[in-house]
Order: C-alpha cells, then sequence, then structure tokens
C-alpha cells in the first residue's frame, strides 16, 4: 500500500466514524419532556361564547387611524357591551380606563405576596371595506357549516372572547385564583406604529408597582408539522418577534427630458439596487431561540423520508450549520425569516410624467429585524452594500419609523412551562415549541414589566382561513371557539395558581 493509499483510507474511515456518531445521535434523539394527559373536558356554554362573539363582531371597533380617525363611538359601545356581557367580571374586578379606550380589569388573587399574571387582546380592528364579502363584515353571520363571518373574528375577538368566556367561567365556579389577573385590552394595535394603549397600559401598571410575573398575547401559531417532518399538529408559542420597520432608498440625478437620456436615470440606480438587496440578504443567525425551536422539534420529525431528513440536520444542527441554514433559506419563506433579518421593497416613487426623467426615485422596503439586529445594523448594512452610489451622494438610505425586536423570554421557567401544558392538556396530538414570531404584537411593549412575555393564540385554522386576516371574509368555526374557551380555561388554572 502506498502512504497515499493509506492516507485516504484513514480520511474515509474517520468520514464514516463521524456520520455514524451523527446518525447514532440522531436515533438517540427522543422527545425529553413527560407525557400530558389531556384534561377532562368541561361544560362550556357554547351558545353563549358563539352569541358574544357575533355580538362582539357587530360594533365596528375599526382603528382609529386614516378615515376613521373619529370612529370614536364604537369603542365607547364595546365597553359598554363588556360591562353587560360579563357581568362576573365586572362585579368582582376593579375596571380602569386608560388612554380614553383601552381597559384593565383588575381581578385579585388570595395571595398577594404572588406576582400577577397578565392576559392581552386588543379591541381594535382592522378597516373591512364591504366589497367581496360573502357576509356583510360586522353582521357576525353565523353560517350553517359553523362559521362565524366578521372582521376581527380571528384577529383577535375570537381570542379575546374565548378569555373572557374563560375568566367568566372560573368566576361562576366561585374560583378565586392565587395570583392576580390583569386583563389588558388595548385599543391601537393594529396601526403598528405609536402605540398609545400597551404603552399607556405598561406605565400605568409601572407607575402602580404593580408586580407580573408573566404575559400572554396573541401571536404564536399553531401548523401543520408537515412541512417540518412532523406527524403531528405543532403549536409554536413566540417566545419574542421580531423588529420591523421601514426605510427609503432614495436616488438623486440630475432629472431631464426624455427625448435625451443620460443613463444610468435616477430610475436605473434605483433598479440596480433593488436587485441588489433582494440578491444580497443580511447573514442568516442562530439566536438562542431558535436553537430552542429546533431543539425542541426535532426528536418529533420522522415518518417521511423528509422528516428523517429534516431530522438528521437539525439533531446535528451544531456540526451542520451551514447546510441547516442553506435549506432553511430555500425551504419556505417562513423558515427563511425565523433565521436571518428579511427585506420587503413595497412602494415605488419615481417621475409623474410619462416623458420626464426624474431627480429622485424612491424605493420603501419594508425590514423584519431578527433579535440582536437593530434598525441602525440594517441601515449601516444597506450602506455598505449600496456604498459606490452611496460615496458619489447619489444615493441615500434614510431610517423612517421602526421598533426593535423584543428581547427573547427564557423558555425554561414556569410561566412558559404552564403555557405548553395547557396546550397539550386541550389539544390531542399536538407538539408544543418555542418560536420568535414574525409579525408584531402589544407583546413587546411589555417588556418593562417582565420577561416572560408569550405569544400563543389557541387556533388550529387552516391556511385558507389564516389567509382571511386582514382580508375579506375573515371567519372563526365556532368549534374553534369552544376549543379556544377550554384552552383559556386550563391556562388561567395552570399559570395563576401558586
Ligand atoms: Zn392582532
Amino acid at each position: 500500500m502506498t502512504p497515499g493509499e493509506i492516507v485516504a483510507i484513514v480520511i474515509a474511515g474517520v468520514i464514516v466514524l463521524f456520520f455514524t456518531a451523527l446518525i447514532i445521535r440522531t436515533a438517540l434523539n427522543k422527545p425529553k419532556h413527560a407525557p400530558v394527559e389531556l384534561a377532562p373536558p368541561v361544560q362550556i356554554d357554547k351558545d353563549k361564547a358563539v352569541q358574544h362573539l357575533r355580538e362582539a363582531v357587530r360594533i365596528p371597533t375599526v382603528t382609529m387611524v386614516e378615515d376613521y380617525v373619529d370612529n370614536v363611538q364604537p369603542f365607547i359601545d364595546y365597553r359598554n357591551w363588556l360591562e353587560k356581557a360579563y357581568p362576573l367580571l365586572n362585579e368582582k374586578a376593579e375596571r380602569t380606563i386608560i388612554a380614553d379606550y383601552s381597559i384593565i380589569y383588575h381581578l385579585k388573587g388570595k395571595n398577594p405576596a404572588l406576582k400577577g399574571g397578565c392576559y392581552l387582546s386588543h379591541i381594535d380592528v382592522v378597516p373591512a371595506p364591504v366589497d367581496g364579502w360573502e357576509h356583510p363584515p360586522f353582521s357576525g353571520e353565523l353560517t350553517d357549516d359553523g362559521y362565524i363571518y366578521g372582521r376581527g373574528t380571528q384577529d383577535m375577538k375570537g381570542h379575546m372572547i374565548a378569555l373572557l368566556e374563560a375568566v367568566e367561567y372560573h368566576l361562576s365556579q366561585g374560583k378565586v385564583f392565587d395570583r392576580d389577573l390583569y386583563l389588558c385590552f388595548g385599543h391601537d394595535e393594529e396601526p403598528g406604529t405609536s402605540i398609545v394603549g400597551a404603552s399607556s397600559i405598561v406605565k400605568h401598571l409601572k407607575d402602580k408597582g404593580v408586580e407580573i410575573e408573566f404575559v400572554i398575547d396573541e401571536g404564536g401559531t399553531v401548523i401543520d408539522g408537515k412541512m417540518l417532518g412532523i406527524p403531528h399538529t405543532v403549536a409554536l408559542i413566540g417566545a419574542a418577534e421580531k423588529g420591523n420597520g421601514d426605510l427609503e432608498i432614495v436616488v438623486r440625478k440630475s432629472g431631464g427630458h426624455a427625448s435625451n437620456p443620460n443613463p444610468p436615470t435616477a430610475d436605473g440606480v434605483l433598479a440596480n439596487a433593488i436587485c441588489k438587496i433582494e440578491k444580497n440578504p443580511m447573514k442568516t443567525r442562530w439566536t438562542a431561540l431558535t436553537k430552542e425551536t429546533f431543539k425542541e422539534l426535532s426528536p418529533y420529525c420522522g415518518g417521511s423520508a423528509l422528516g428523517r431528513i429534516f431530522k438528521f440536520a437539525l439533531t446535528n444542527r451544531d456540526v451542520m450549520s451551514p447546510l441547516v441554514k442553506f435549506i432553511f433559506t430555500l425551504a419556505a419563506p417562513m423558515t427563511n425569516a425565523l433565521v436571518r433579518t428579511t427585506f420587503a421593497p413595497t412602494m415605488l416613487w419615481g417621475s409623474d410624467a410619462r416623458n420626464v426623467i426624474p431627480k429622485e426615485a424612491k424605493v420603501n422596503i419594508n425590514y423584519r429585524m431578527i433579535t440582536g439586529e437593530k434598525a441602525e445594523d440594517v441601515k449601516a448594512y444597506l450602506e455598505k452594500l449600496l456604498k459606490k452610489d452611496v460615496k458619489k451622494g447619489r444615493v441615500e438610505v434614510k431610517l423612517l419609523n421602526y421598533s426593535n425586536p423584543s428581547a427573547e423570554a427564557d423558555v425554561h421557567c414556569t410561566a412558559y412551562e404552564n403555557i405548553r401544558r395547557s396546550i397539550l392538556e386541550t389539544f390531542d396530538d399536538i407538539v408544543v415549541a418555542p418560536y420568535m414570531f414574525i409579525a408584531a404584537s402589544d407583546a413587546r411593549f411589555y417588556n418593562p414589566l417582565t420577561d416572560n412575555v408569550f405569544r400563543f393564540g389557541p387556533f388550529i385554522n387552516s391556511l385558507d382561513d389564516q389567509a382571511r386576516i386582514h382580508g375579506i371574509n375573515e371567519r372563526l368555526h365556532v368549534d374553534q371557539l369552544e376549543k379556544a374557551t377550554a384552552f383559556f380555561i386550563r391556562c388561567l388554572d395552570n399559570t395563576l395558581a401558586e
């Protein structure tokens, strides 16, 4: 044997050993949690919950911006309606109106030494022009196949009503929780920026010296595990949320008449800049939370070829990181969004005459920042990417409104464990993992009160139904409302116990 052959055999042996070790490690990757039994069913007054959601939808609490800036009355009507619909809550809890239209209900617990729990919802909904709706958006129509139609049924009056039904249920049973319960209902979540309700609620609680153990808001998601090769439903609890913002790429050049162009024009430079940004996304990164997501999910992958590949790759994510990131960026926009800051060009401006070359052309880029990155980092990245044109003074990167990513909650805290348990006690054949919520919610304002800020909406909606949020024919099935109420009954019980 030549020395070359010996080296080749040794290298081959090392590679075989290495992959054998990875395969053994994958085979040993089993779920680490003790199984949780489904809770015995409780008698929920489903008809009443359905009636309440229909009534809630009929009060058009369209968020008060732009054409709806004076849409005050529905918010007052809604608040008055809550008084009638939930008599026990209104009798036993203290209600405080914040920033004119937001509401806090404070229900005292048995043990004042314990920190309280905050359950959030927002009262406002996005506008719903009636065109294209099978049933008018503020009619709360109930169809023969069990759907309640209307704006807000999913985002998020369905969530709020399920929560309130659960609170009322417990009160009807004479329950007094160990911890104080704060129901915090903001009135202006939907515009996305300059949110007064949530920040004023937090300031109010902080000023009063209220101590909070955990926060639960909408968000998170329930998905079909098949997309990750998991033969179960997967419930994802949002333990952080991405930051979001807008920026403009502005190109300035001498314009002129279209009869004697001198390329590159401002439009040309802008087009190149957009292509460059799309082709050169920011680096992928594992955050502590995304690592947790896949540590939790990987033992459940399997059952199909795709599942086994995912299980192998995710179990060995530490040594196969570049490959896993590569798979993620290609697999789906959602998995790509979990591992990096994303850019989406949205609005474009150029010349306003057909025969005039503009002096200025610009694009709006909506960006979503992964935890650990800030708006200033995004600006610096884009300036570096476009540095030639920036140096020449013809391109400017202008930060507009933004909100940086939230902190990542510790998913080993008791509150997280209680939410996880409540999901498993309510839904059959489901796997739970934490993740980085890729949209925005009021929850991000609550970090001054506690690190334990979580997002979870207990609804298993089809992709078709999910796509109706903020769109036409938003609807919720009555069985979903019932299940969500059952979830909140468990969750209140678990999280507010000592
Ligand atoms: Zn919402």
